[in-house]
């Protein structure tokens, strides 16, 4: 038979080779059915007592858990169980049973197709998966009224790949790294709290692979490479000795860069380097220096804003930041404020549906027309950066005139604060993201008003090359070596070094190590990116000495199209770095 090869999305990086564990996660059936009036009462006691026996349940996995793996992911189990809670959860099925004359198993049903109909109509990636956890709680709880116990995980005895169609956090959760090698899943994406858990584990993994549980049995022989995203089931003889070695190679750069941790991001002549992480959940507050990062290089914070119906609270503002403040300290965490746009339609309150989001009222620009609601942002963080080592980042500015209002707005926030007599800190750095190309244009204006500048080239490349950086048809020309990006970049650097402002960037390009020898050689001091990346940019970073960079980026200057501009790197890193050419 030949083998099967099937393309997923990345969620956890690593390479292993085993026989499959297809696991039953297929939803239980379950009869909802009418009841006489007189059931009622019964039916909600049915239902009552299920809710214990999950809670119940969960407070003993928790249990467990804490022990071996530390607190860190025990808010996993802790949403679940607040859910159990839930009035839309409890109360909705409950009115159902009374109103509806239901069963116990239907009107939980209901209750839980008509909370998922409302999250389906968001069209937010990390909202939807919220969806995911409502599902997750209300299946044990239908498990629990039907008496049917989970197959899990904890009890497969023999080394193999986990395939199923989803999997919730608790199931990672249970996973002996003895015994699962890694999972692959038809469902799931990159922001969902499995995956999240499974790279702060270190578990491989490929999600989002749509019919997989279809395709294969359990004993089947499967290769899985997180680090593409691609599974392939009855591989050829040829195919499985390649990843053999594929796999030899990972494991032995792994221990490598274990090695590095804790050693400085520093280059052979003596140049420090910040390497920092890129985060979104208060919960990865830790995951950058568990990769052996210098803080937190850019906290995204609009998941904060979204799935809810009121805007958050100055306490939550402030309780968040603070959380993350003072798990990086001494190392620095840069809070950048809200960043939505009108294609945000999990945003709380009435969001004008726009024709072209990615040129609207975005980021500092809706920020600065809802003062009230940016104000209470920067309230919180004002109060919680006196916790740690926290600096303010200012998304999407264009001109001048935003980061002046900008700037105002924070003294205004400082002297209420003053007058109320609350603490907070009074020298906050601010900094601006250079993201759009007139902000880069006139760097050497913006480095006159800030304290530092991040560059986010996530949307400067969108911008400057006019891609819209969701469409897949023109995903081709992304490309961070067009020599207008790279032109820009210089003008940024020359700017910052100029005013003797610290330069940063914090878009995905920071994160490939063959561009972070680049960067490194423009004069870029901290780098962010997402934290699975940085004890691979740190080797790079250790490997050279900055004058090497410095001629790397010269010369990738001097070509007059991308695909020259990697040519040249390609050919110079092989020339000069050989071991390190077969890495990258
Ligand atoms: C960027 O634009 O490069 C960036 C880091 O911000 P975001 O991806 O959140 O737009
Ligand atoms: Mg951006």
């Amino acid at each position: 038979m030949h083998e099967k090869i099937y393309r997923g999305i990345i969620a956890s990086p690593g390479i292993v080779i085993g026989r499959v564990y297809l696991l039953d996660r297929q939803k239980i059936v379950v009869a909802g059915r009418r009841i006489e009036d007189v059931s009622v009462k019964d039916e909600v006691t049915r239902f009552k007592k299920a809710l214990e026996v999950s809670r119940g349940q969960l407070e003993d996995l928790k249990k467990r858990i804490s022990k071996g793996l530390g607190k860190s992911h025990l808010y996993i189990l802790e949403t679940h169980i607040m859910l159990l809670e839930d009035k839309m959860l409890v109360d909705g099925t409950i009115k159902h049973i009374k109103e509806s004359f239901l069963n116990a198993e239907g009107a939980l049903k209901e209750t839980i197709r008509a909370i998922g109909l409302k999250f389906d109509s968001i069209e937010d990636e990390y909202l939807r998966e919220r969806k995911q956890d409502v599902e997750q709680v209300g299946e044990r709880v239908l498990r629990n009224l039907v008496g049917h116990k989970q197959e899990s995980l904890a009890d497969i005895k023999e080394e193999a790949v986990i395939v199923a169609h989803d999997l919730a956090p608790t199931d990672t959760l249970m996973m002996r790294k003895d015994k699962i090698l890694g999972f692959i899943t038809d469902a799931g994406s990159r922001t969902s709290h499995t995956v999240i858990l499974a790279r702060s584990l270190g578990i491989p993994a490929a999600v989002g692979l749509e019919n997989i549980t279809a395709a294969v049995k359990t004993g089947d022989v499967v290769i899985l490479d997180g680090v593409h995203g691609v599974v392939i089931v009855d591989p050829d003889e040829e195919t499985f000795l390649d990843y053999l070695q594929k796999q030899r190679q990972y494991k032995y750069f792994e221990q490598e860069l274990e090695k590095l941790k804790t050693m400085p991001a520093e280059t052979l002549d003596g140049h420090v380097i910040e390497l920092q992480g890129n985060i979104e959940l208060p919960e990865e507050a830790n995951a950058a220096v568990d990769h052996g990062g210098a803080g937190i290089g850019l906290y995204r914070t609009e998941f904060l804003f979204l799935n809810r119906q009121a805007l958050p609270s100055e306490e939550e503002h402030y309780l968040a930041y603070r959380h993350v403040a003072e798990r990086a300290a001494p190392h620095e965490v840069v809070i950048r404020t809200l960043d939505v746009g009108g294609d945000k339609v999990g945003f709380p309150g009435e969001f004008n549906q726009e024709v072209n989001p990615a040129l609207g009222l975005r980021a500092i620009r809706f920020c600065l027309q809802k003062r009230e609601m940016f104000k209470t942002q920067l309230r919180g963080i004002l109060r919680a950066a006196v916790h740690g080592n926290v600096k303010i980042l200012i998304p999407m500015v264009s001109g001048l005139p935003e980061i002046r209002e900008t700037k105002k707005l924070i003294q205004e926030v400082k002297s209420e604060l003053r007058s109320e007599g609350k603490i907070f800190q009074e020298d906050l750095k601010i900094g601006v993201m250079i993201e759009i190309p007139s902000a880069a244009l006139i760097a050497d204006l913006l480095a006159k008003e800030v304290d530092f500048f991040s560059v986010g080239t996530n949307d400067l490349i969108q911008y400057t090359l006019a891609i819209d950086r969701q469409n897949e048809h023109v995903a081709y020309m992304y490309e961070p070596l067009e020599p207008a990006v790279l032109r820009l970049l210089r003008r940024v650097s020359e700017a910052a070094h100029q005013a003797n402002i610290p330069l940063a960037m914090c878009g995905e390009m920071a994160g490939d190590p063959l561009y972070a020898a680049i960067l490194l050689g423009m004069g870029f001091q901290h780098l962010s990116m997402n934290v699975a990346s940085i004890p691979w940019v740190k080797r790079i970073v250790r490997s050279i000495r900055m004058q090497d960079a410095v001629e790397l980026a010269t010369l990738v200057m001097q070509q007059a199209t991308a695909t020259q501009a990697r040519r040249a790197v390609e050919s110079f890193i092989e020339e000069r770095f050989p071991d390190l050419a077969a890495e990258l």
